[in-house]
């Protein structure tokens, strides 16, 4: 199924959901625009070390790869074209900080099988879509951050009472997405699972809502932000079980671009814009802003 598809089919849920009035069931809100800070940008700012930001600034733009199909992270708006979310907010942050206006960012949907790449061969300046930091990526790319800390959760129908943890997915369906750390991580500690994949998790939702699959699996920030849309088909069960640090991607040999972002997160971190940026958008899932995770500024070798 197309993903445009999918997010139709979510939005005819919600509207069901919603019609119906169940009681309990949160309202599947967008970002709530007039919480949104706006963030105020640096201009006559220059970083000439980064040959990331010089080809930004000659091109008069920046060109950030996102989500678009994970509701209160990287949501793209079919009717406008508009996207929103904390990674989205997060994309403004950083773009302000390097002189650029909200304005000044085109948004490209990269699903997670193909950020490395996209890096790798120019197609994007940096990358905030819900990106793990690991070892293993660090050495095609470098991260600014982390500017969030999620975990690895399930997602089942409403109804389903088998399946409380990764173990009791033996012989079951999980869907999560190629090229993404739950998918690597289910293959490797659960391989009893029946494990599906798609280039995204909406289409994954979408296999679950049609019994083609048992769960879902992802970060349960992600997973939350499904279950608001469905919230009578939809739950997240048991507890998180992994630790996924949120990075913004940068090409790996940049470090003066990756030390921009990390010297920009700690600013907007301290000035409350990420909070009020968090409350606005991934907030509205329910989880109460955390404090955010100490950046780490490594060095390379
Ligand atoms: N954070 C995990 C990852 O980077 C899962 C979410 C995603 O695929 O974007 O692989």
């Amino acid at each position: 199924m197309r993903p445009a598809l999918t997010v139709a089919l979510l939005s005819a849920l919600a509207l069901a959901a919603a019609a119906c009035g169940r009681s309990g069931s949160p309202p599947a809100k967008g970002p709530s625009k007039s919480l949104l800070p706006s963030y105020q940008v640096r201009h006559g700012f220059r970083l000439p070390d980064s040959p990331t930001w010089r080809r930004a600034r000659a091109r008069g733009h920046l060109v950030v790869g996102v989500k678009e199909d994970q509701p209160y992270l990287g949501e793209r708006n079919p009717a406008d074209g508009t996207f929103s979310g904390f990674d989205i907010e997060i994309a403004k942050m950083m773009s302000a900080s390097l002189g650029f206006p909200p304005a000044g960012i085109r948004y490209t949907t990269i699903a997670s099988a193909n950020r490395e790449t996209a890096l790798q061969n120019g197609q994007v300046d940096y990358y905030v879509g819900t990106y793990t930091i690991n070892a293993l990526r660090r050495r095609q790319v470098g991260f600014a951050g982390p500017y969030y800390i999620a975990g690895q959760g399930l997602l089942v129908r409403k109804d389903e009472t088998g399946i409380h943890s990764p173990h009791d997915l033996d012989g079951r369906k999980v869907c999560s997405a190629a090229g993404s750390t739950p998918y690597q991580r289910i293959r490797a500690d659960y391989p009893r699972a029946i494990l599906v994949s798609y280039d995204t998790y909406s289409v994954c939702v979408d296999n679950l809502l049609t019994f083609q699959v048992d769960a879902v699996t992802t970060d349960d920030a992600i997973l939350l932000g499904y279950v608001a849309k469905a919230p009578g088909e939809l739950k997240v069960t048991g507890r998180p079980f992994s630790k996924e640090p949120y990075g913004i991607g940068v090409p790996r040999d940049d470090t003066a671009f990756r030390l921009a972002l990390d010297d920009a997160l700690s600013r907007q971190e301290k000035n409350g814009d990420w909070r009020k940026a968090y409350r606005a958008t991934l907030g509205l899932s329910g989880v109460p802003a955390p404090k955010p995770p100490p950046i780490d500024r490594y060095r390379t070798s």
